[in-house]
């Protein structure tokens, strides 16, 4: 769910706390709080929030959506660096939920900080973000009840039909515009964190179990997941002169996503499961992928508008949502926006 994290380094990197490996020294930035929360949070000393003998919901007015008593377990849908993820069944409706389990035990004062970023997490309401219904603290373990995507997630798919691919990415980039207007910066966005569901509607899952799994996990546990998503300036901050904008590392995330998708495998001239350091040289030391010739203008425009190595030059995730190769595919809206394309400037050339 994170990069390997190194511990705490001493100094200070232009405002920025970094965190070193000992036997690297690029540095990555320190979560900055202020970009991921976007609401004040609620009291600490919440009902609910602090027991550890029992399961208890994280819910600090006591209306308690779901019983965690009424949860059954079906089956183990999978597992990521940070849990487990199994469906569950809702005895008193039969609705279908997936519950997050994540790994250890927390101490009271972590669990009270998780469960404000639940109250937060709660709040958000989108048809394209998986809806986080609630948390359970049960007896220390963190658990995290989600709404059921039933087509699993994107990860391995192979789209190499257009169309597919730019309804997928609208969908996407509406997630991620709603986020983004909330402040929010997911830090995730890969294809295992994208899910569909039979109704073909895809969306952007574990944006707060992620953050919460950041601020958890040991520092040095091994099992974190992967860097592969990660935008260059992310992975080396000195490659900006250590400023990291989370909105565009977002949409760096994306770009890698959408053309893993288009192309069938990890864009990048290095395995995905690769080591920290053959990433590192990859997403850092070279130019960035680009979709292939065959593929049309609008989409290699798109993918290059998401992939500057350059931050600022990345469009925003509202100004993707108006690209050609979204409005063009999107057969509701196309012929008000067919000739968009004509009016929008050519992409910028790739920084080195
Ligand atoms: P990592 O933890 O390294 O980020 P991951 O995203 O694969 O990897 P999890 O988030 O634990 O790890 O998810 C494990 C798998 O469970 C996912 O690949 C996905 O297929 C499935 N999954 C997760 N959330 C849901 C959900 N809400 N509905 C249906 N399936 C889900
Ligand atoms: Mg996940």
């Amino acid at each position: 769910m994170k990069p390997v994290q190194p511990p705490l380094a001493a100094g200070s990197n232009r405002g920025l706390r970094a965190r070193r490996r000992q036997d690297l020294t690029l540095p990555l930035p320190q979560r900055d709080a202020s970009l991921a929360v976007p609401l004040p949070l609620p009291p600490s000393s919440a009902p609910n929030s602090s027991s550890s003998s029992a399961s208890s919901s994280c819910n600090p007015n006591g209306r308690n959506v779901i019983n965690f008593s009424e949860l059954e377990r079906a089956n183990r849908i999978g597992s990521g660096s940070g849990g487990t993820v199994y469906k569950v069944i809702h005895r008193p409706t039969g609705r279908l939920y997936a519950l997050k389990v994540i790994y250890g035990t927390h101490d009271d004062s972590v669990r009270r900080q998780i469960c404000r970023e639940i109250e937060i997490l709660r709040d958000v309401d989108n048809p394209n973000v998986v809806k986080c219904h609630d948390m359970f603290d049960h007896n220390g373990e963190i658990q995290v009840l989600l709404e059921f995507m039933d087509g699993g997630s994107l990860e391995g798919k192979h789209i190499p039909r257009e169309p597919d691919l730019a309804d997928h990415a609208r969908q996407i980039l509406s997630g991620l515009a709603y986020l983004h207007r909330r402040h929010i910066v997911h830090r995730d966005i890969k294809p295992s964190n994208l899910l569909i569901n039979a109704r073909n509607q895809v969306k952007i899952a574990d944006f707060g179990v992620g953050r919460i799994l950041e601020q958890t996990m040991d520092p040095c546990n091994s099992s974190v997941g992967t860097i592969a998503y990660m935008s260059p300036e992310r992975i080396n901050t000195d490659l900006n002169h250590g400023r990291y904008d989370g909105y565009a590392g977002d949409i760096w995330s994306l770009g890698v996503s959408i053309l893993e998708f288009y192309v069938g495998r990890f864009p990048f001239a290095v395995e995905r499961q690769g080591d920290w350091a053959s990433l590192m040289v990859a997403i850092c030391m070279s130019q960035p992928p680009e979709a292939p010739p065959t593929a049309s203008r609008e989409f290699r425009h798109f993918i290059a508008c998401c992939l500057q190595r350059e931050p600022s030059r990345r469009w925003s995730a509202s100004q993707l949502l108006k690209h050609p190769f979204i409005v063009n595919n999107n057969h509701t809206q196309s012929q008000v926006h067919r000739n968009l394309h004509q009016l929008l400037p050519p992409p910028r050339p790739l920084s080195s």
